[in-house]
């Protein structure tokens, strides 16, 4: 049996359809970038949310680049991110010129906390930038409290985790302003690139919604000079068909991660995903295993047809393009482990039992 990462199947049954069927209407529209289809999936998204604004842009990355720009952040400021995250945080950081600073993350969630944070805060940091990794939201609580005692922007970068939520509240509504990506095979996940920014104040929300837009403040007026990062229609129709079915499309995220978890229990040294309490919601973009025999167990799960992925195979420190920040090997020992020893199995909506089964059945051949 062939069992792939990731692939689109129609779930739940009819979205597939519907989809198609909102890309064929869009086009007939005539108005592909911008216009009502945008504005009507960014209300949408707002409410499902629980409030904001949210501005559609081009892509995950733009939506950090601009909530940074609208903070006014640039040289001379650090902005504290995950050491074990996504390199398009980090590079949205350096890319409006300021400092990334890497934290370790929490052991068991894989997510930075006040914990790990306040060791590597200086009198140049401005913001603090989590990533709710894999799909589980941060310890919110102890980050709000810890960017108020100090006076830190709190932007979250919520690309993996549309969703989820943390003590009933959707992420990507705590943050001063917020950023995530519907990267095709993100939980939310558009025909192509899209992203937005979301954000609860309103003079942040004016300045991204001019800035993504060169800087239009009515037509061919033009109050600063901006950048053109738009969500098109195309887009904004797939994500509305899709974000109908949010819910239902994280609900079997859970119940597949709830499987893997009841049938993995005590085999060989996996190490399970954990989640920090009932307050972090988890929604699972990733399931991600770890196990010392990580490089034995991919080619075996290869060879078996199985395709799995790791995320992230080398920690930003250590790659060519951050040596200029200073670190060395040793520096994230946990972020190192967890580089070596992660490993993501394939789950996705509408994966069918026999090919969990099969995926199962493999990884416990291989233990034994
Ligand atoms: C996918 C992702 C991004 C970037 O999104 P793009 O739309 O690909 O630019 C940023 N941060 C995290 C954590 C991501 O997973």
């Amino acid at each position: 049996m062939q069992v792939p990462f990731f692939t689109f199947r129609d779930f739940p049954a009819g979205l597939q359809p519907r989809v198609e069927e909102a890309l064929v209407q869009e086009f007939r529209k005539n108005q592909l970038i911008l216009g009502p289809s945008v504005t009507r999936f960014e209300q949408e998204f707002g409410r499902y949310l629980g409030g904001g604004d949210v501005i559609g842009v081009g892509n995950g990355y733009d939506a950090l680049v601009l909530s940074l720009r609208a903070l006014g952040i640039g040289p001379g400021d650090e902005v504290v991110v995950p050491a074990n995250g996504y390199i398009a945080t980090i590079n949205a950081v350096q890319q409006v010129g300021a400092q990334p600073v890497f934290a370790e993350p929490d052991h068991r969630t894989y997510n930075i906390t006040a914990a790990t944070v306040l060791p590597v805060l200086t009198d140049r940091t401005k913001v603090v930038l989590p990533i709710h990794l894999y799909g589980q939201s941060c310890g919110m609580e102890d980050l709000l409290t810890l960017c108020q005692t100090r006076q830190l922007a709190l932007v979250e970068d919520f690309a993996q985790a549309q969703g989820a939520r943390y003590k009933g509240q959707c992420v990507g509504t705590f943050g001063k302003i917020n950023a995530t990506s519907f990267y095709p095979t993100k939980n939310l996940g558009a025909a192509g690139d899209g992203g937005a920014v979301v954000t609860q104040d309103k003079t942040l929300a004016e300045w991204v919604r001019q800035y993504h837009n060169y800087g239009q403040s009515k037509r061919y007026e033009y109050a600063q000079a901006g950048v053109n990062s738009r969500l098109d229609s195309l887009q904004a129709a797939v994500l509305s068909e899709k974000l109908f079915s949010l819910d239902e499309l994280n609900a079997e995220r859970k119940r597949l991660a709830a499987l893997y978890h009841q049938h993995l229990t005590g085999v060989g040294d996996v190490v399970l995903p954990k989640v920090a309490s009932e307050d972090t919601g988890h929604i699972y973009h990733l399931y991600v295993i770890r196990t010392a025999r990580r490089d034995d167990l991919q080619r075996f799960l290869q060879e078996k047809g199985i395709q799995t992925l790791v995320h992230y195979p080398v920690p930003p420190h250590l790659q060519p393009a951050y040596q200029g920040l200073g670190y060395r090997a040793g520096d994230f020992p946990l972020t190192e482990e967890l580089a070596a020893t992660s490993l993501s199995l394939p789950l996705f909506p509408g994966m069918t039992e026999a090919e969990q089964a099969y995926v199962l059945e493999q990884l416990q051949a291989f233990f034994n």
